[in-house]
C-alpha cells in the first residue's frame, strides 16, 4: 500500500479559477521510504499538492490517502498531520520559542506527550539534524541552514512517517542549502518517506524518483536520469536541466557518443575523460 495515495485530485482556490484550477487531475502514489522530488515551474501547482498531503486542503474531486486515511475524514486530521511533517521555506515563519530545544519541543507539548519523552524526543530530534550542540542558543542567532534544521527537528519531534519539504532551500546560502540537503538525505536514509519540492534541479538528483509538474498536472516522471535526460518534457515544464546534464546533451548533439545522461559533474567527467 502506498503511504500517500493521491487520485485524480483537484483542487481550484477560488469558483472564478475553477476554469483552469490549481491541480487538474493529479493521481501520485508514493511508498513508504520513498524520496520523490517535485519540480515546476512557478505557480505550476507544487504547493498546493503539498498542502494536500497534511490535510491543510482536501481535493474539490478525487482522494488523498494518507497511511490510509482519507483526508477529507475530519476524525483522523490530526493523526494525518502527525503522520505527514511539513517544512516551508522560510524557517524564520516556523520557528516558535526564544530557545532551539524548546521550540523543538513545541510540538510534542502540545499534543500532550508526556515530558520524560518530550526530553527524549527533543534529543533525538536535534541529534538527527546535527544541532545538540545548539540545544540552548537562541534561534535568531543561527544561520539560515541551521534555523531550517531546527525547523526540521521540531517536525521530527512529531515522529512523522512522511516529511514535506516546500522549497526549504530557497532562502538559504549555498553552505545552509548543503546543510539541510544532507539532512533530506540522512532522513531518508533512515527509512522516513520524503517529498522534496524544489526549483533547484540539482536537488531532484537526490531522489528515488522525479514528478514533473506543469499547469496543475503531472507533464512526466521517472528516475531523475530518465526525467534529466527528456529535454522535450522538461522545456515543456519551462525548466531547464542542470548545467551538467544541459552540456551532456551539448556534447551529444555535437556528435559525441556517451551512453547513459550523468547524474553528477563527476559522472560527466568521467564520461569525457572516457571520449576517445
Ligand atoms: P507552485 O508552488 O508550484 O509555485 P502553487 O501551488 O502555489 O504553485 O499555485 C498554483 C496555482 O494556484 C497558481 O496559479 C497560483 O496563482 C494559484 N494560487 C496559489 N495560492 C493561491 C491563493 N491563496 N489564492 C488563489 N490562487 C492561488
Ligand atoms: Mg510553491
Amino acid at each position: 500500500m502506498a503511504i500517500i495515495d493521491a487520485k485524480k485530485i483537484t483542487y481550484a482556490y477560488t469558483s472564478e479559477s475553477s476554469i483552469s484550477p490549481a491541480l487538474c487531475g493529479i493521481t501520485l502514489a508514493v511508498r513508504k521510504g520513498e524520496f520523490v522530488a517535485v519540480i515546476g515551474h512557478n505557480g505550476s501547482g507544487k504547493s498546493t499538492l503539498a498542502k494536500h498531503i497534511n490535510a491543510l486542503f482536501v481535493p474539490d474531486t478525487g482522494d488523498v490517502m494518507i497511511n490510509g486515511m482519507d483526508t477529507k475524514d475530519e476524525s483522523r486530521i490530526w493523526d494525518i498531520r502527525r503522520c505527514a511533517g511539513m517544512v516551508f521555506q522560510n524557517p524564520d515563519n516556523q520557528l516558535v520559542a526564544t530557545i532551539v530545544e524548546e521550540d523543538v519541543a513545541f510540538g510534542p507539548e502540545n499534543i500532550g506527550v508526556p515530558p520524560k519523552q518530550i526530553r527524549e524526543r527533543v534529543d533525538k530530534a536535534l541529534q538527527q539534524v546535527n544541532m545538540s550542540a545548539y540545544a540552548d542558543r537562541a534561534p535568531h542567532m543561527l544561520s539560515g541552514g541551521q534555523k531550517q534544521r531546527v525547523a526540521i527537528a521540531g517536525v521530527l519531534a512529531m515522529q512523522p512517517d512522511i516529511i514535506v519539504f516546500d522549497e526549504p532551500t530557497a532562502m538559504l546560502d549555498p553552505e545552509g542549502r548543503q546543510e539541510v540537503l544532507a539532512t533530506i538525505d540522512e532522513l531518508h536514509k533512515s527509512g522516513k518517506t520524503i517529498v522534496l519540492i524544489t526549483h533547484y534541479m540539482e536537488e531532484a538528483l537526490l531522489a528515488d524518483r522525479v514528478v514533473v509538474m506543469t499547469g496543475g498536472r503531472i507533464t512526466a516522471q521517472g528516475k531523475p536520469r530518465e526525467v534529466f535526460a527528456d529535454q522535450q518534457a522538461l522545456s515543456e515544464a519551462g525548466l531547464g536541466a542542470p548545467p551538467h546534464i544541459a552540456l551532456y546533451h551539448r556534447l551529444i548533439k555535437k556528435g559525441y557518443n556517451m551512453d547513459a545522461c550523468p547524474l553528477t559533474t563527476q559522472e560527466l567527467v568521467e564520461k569525457i575523460c572516457q571520449l576517445s
